[in-house]
């Protein structure tokens, strides 16, 4: 016998491993009673992830219930947000036990790391669909916002480019597993961003390319951005990539990698990469905005490096 939709919840959801002293009342009413602590501000933040569109078809559910969560966590890292709560809307085309089990295995692990607690959510058949809601919370007036680039700002990232771009082109079997997890199982760069509170000026979650996500920064600022192509933080299987095809795409406009972009006063420089020391990830001075629209990528020697496609975007066909 197929579970019902009581007793699939029942099972799944309704026990979250964390317990915050911040939700009066979780899973299992028909909303959640949650506590916003005196002087914070809600940072709120939804994503879908739809099968043949984010994931094939048969992709790890396991994997699954990590990266769908890890990306509404980014969003949160991305306004130096500390997490809190999500929801959790899942469209299903059949109860598999198993498929389900894994799914919250991944999600859980996740969520527990960072001590966020799952509250409510929806669950219904058809097409396979995960759409998450984050919830965080900043000191209010605080948060990093994509609108506040200066002229003259220097230009960092997290991590490293490309990886979750090679991942997705090359052979599985021909990649470092430390690549592959890049792309299945992204890290959500929290501490990071919080760290950065106070000292960036703008910041973005890189989920669609470097070139395309500093573009927002740039059209919210109203600046452009000069990018030092040869200072691209790349993994060895990246650059390796590159001096096979001389094609700089992956770390310039690949998805998916998850890394934060920031933007720094350059009076702040020094302190930015002191704080930088203790960032597992690292943090790469990749540039600086400038007043002058668009963004303009150069080599090392000073010239116009000339420039691949944008990134992804849904509702444009090649
Ligand atoms: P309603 O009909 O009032 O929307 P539901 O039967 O959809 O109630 O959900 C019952 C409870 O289970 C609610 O508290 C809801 O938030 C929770 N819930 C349902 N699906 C999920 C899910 N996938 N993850 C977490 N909580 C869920
Ligand atoms: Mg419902």
């Amino acid at each position: 016998m197929p579970l019902s939709e009581f007793e699939l919840i029942q099972q799944f959801f309704s026990n979250s491993d964390t317990c915050r002293p911040d939700v009066s009342l979780g899973v299992g009413d028909d909303c959640a009673l949650l506590n916003v602590p005196a002087g914070k501000e809600l940072v709120v933040s939804i994503d879908t992830l739809v099968e043949g569109v984010h994931f094939i078809k048969g992709a790890d559910p396991e994997a699954l219930g990590h990266k769908s969560l890890a990306v509404n966590l980014s969003d949160l890292a991305a306004m130096g947000a500390e997490p809190a709560w999500v929801t959790l809307a899942l469209t299903l085309p059949s109860v598999d036990e198993n498929w389900l089990a894994a799914f919250c295995r991944g999600f859980a692990r996740l969520a527990a790391e960072h001590n966020v607690q799952l509250v409510g959510g929806d669950t219904t058949r058809g097409p396979l669909n995960i759409s998450i809601q984050a919830h965080g919370f900043v000191d209010a007036g605080s948060a990093l916002r994509r609108d506040a680039a200066q002229p003259g700002d220097l230009i960092y990232v997290t991590g490293t480019l490309g990886d979750a771009g090679l991942a997705l082109q090359a052979p599985q079997n021909n990649l470092p597993l430390s690549i592959q997890l890049r792309l299945d199982r992204p890290t959500p760069r929290l501490a990071e961003g919080q760290a950065l509170i106070g000292l960036a000026n703008a910041a973005i979650d890189i989920s669609d390319g470097l070139i395309s996500d500093l573009g927002h920064i740039c059209d919210a600022s109203g600046v452009g951005a000069v990018l030092q192509v040869k200072d691209l933080p790349c993994s060895q299987a990246v650059c390796d990539h590159i001096q096979m095809s001389n094609d700089w795409s992956l770390p310039l406009s690949a998805g998916d990698d998850y890394e934060l972009c920031v933007t720094v006063a350059a009076e702040k420089q020094a302190e930015v990469e002191r704080l930088a020391m203790d960032f597992e990830c690292g943090l790469t001075k990749v540039g600086y905005i400038e007043a002058q629209p668009g963004i303009r990528c150069l080599r090392a020697d000073g010239q116009d490096f000339q420039q691949v496609s944008a990134g992804y975007e849904h509702f444009i066909t090649a």
